[in-house]
């Protein structure tokens, strides 16, 4: 059985952020991952923020997220852009840049670190005693760890192995009951090819906002928003 003292499962940017800080600190992680590849089958995230890329710095990456996005100023406030480009920051600004590519950049930076990466293996179980977990993995032999950390998403399965409820987790981070209102807008987004040519932009109308943009490859970003059929249109 391979002994670690932390398995992360799930190699998303938590999992992989994780795992590069802990080998950093000089801690033995490894990573099980049920991808067999990186690439992610559609962009997801657009982007990252200016903090992210305060932190990156910090850990003498942000210049190869830099070198493959665009910078711009991103930031808003009730669809107001606000331009932070006097924030005393050494990166007053955010970066254009889809989840697919910042996800390879991290990919990398913990395999340069020498973090094993089990990919294509899916943590399918785990068994708690006093000194560690043992963890079950999909077609091979069980790890053993002193930690498992649950980076699995967001159905994760070692929360539920471990009998948290996502309720309870939030309450647990934030200290408090997680009051709220039920959501009354809904969105949909969709990465498509167009025959023709789209008529790029951002429109805001009874429904909320709806929006079409030109992907890196060419294809058109659609983010189309609703009502919840039954909610109230605002907030009460
Ligand atoms: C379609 C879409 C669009 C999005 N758009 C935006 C956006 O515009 N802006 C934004 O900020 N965020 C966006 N998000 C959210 C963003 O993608 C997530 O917040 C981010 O991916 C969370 O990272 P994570 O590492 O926590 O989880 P994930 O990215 O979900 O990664 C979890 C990883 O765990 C792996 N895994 C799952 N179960 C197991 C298991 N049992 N064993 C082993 N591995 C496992 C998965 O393969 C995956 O690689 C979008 C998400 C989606 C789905």
């Amino acid at each position: 059985m391979s002994e670690h003292a932390v398995v992360i499962a799930g190699g998303g940017p938590t999992g992989m952020m994780l795992a590069g800080e802990l080998a950093l600190a000089g801690v033995d992680v490894a990573v099980v991952e049920r991808r067999e590849r990186h690439a992610l089958e559609g962009s997801r995230a657009r982007g990252l923020h200016a903090r992210t890329i305060e932190v990156l710095d910090q850990r003498g990456i942000a210049d190869r997220f830099l070198a493959k996005g665009q910078p711009a100023q991103v930031a808003t406030f009730a669809g107001t852009r606000l331009d932070m480009s006097d924030f005393p920051s050494r990166h007053p600004y955010g970066l254009a840049l889809p989840q697919n590519a910042f996800e390879e950049i991290l990919a990398g930076w913990v395999a340069e670190l020498g973090v094993p990466i089990l990919r294509g293996r899916d943590v399918t179980g785990l068994a708690q005693d006093e000194a560690g977990v043992d963890v079950e993995v999909s077609g091979g032999a069980p790890l053993r760890a002193a930690y498992l950390v649950g980076c699995d998403g967001g159905r994760s399965l070692i929360r539920k192995a471990a009998g948290i409820e996502l309720r309870e987790a939030v309450t647990a981070v934030w200290g408090t009951d997680f009051p709220g209102w039920e959501p009354s807008v809904s969105s949909l987004i969709a990465e498509a090819e167009a025959r023709d040519e789209i008529p790029v932009g951002i429109v805001r109308d009874a429904r909320g906002q709806h929006g079409l943009g030109r992907l890196e490859d060419g294809r058109i970003g659609v983010v189309v928003s609703g009502r919840t059929p039954g909610r109230p249109a605002s907030r009460p």
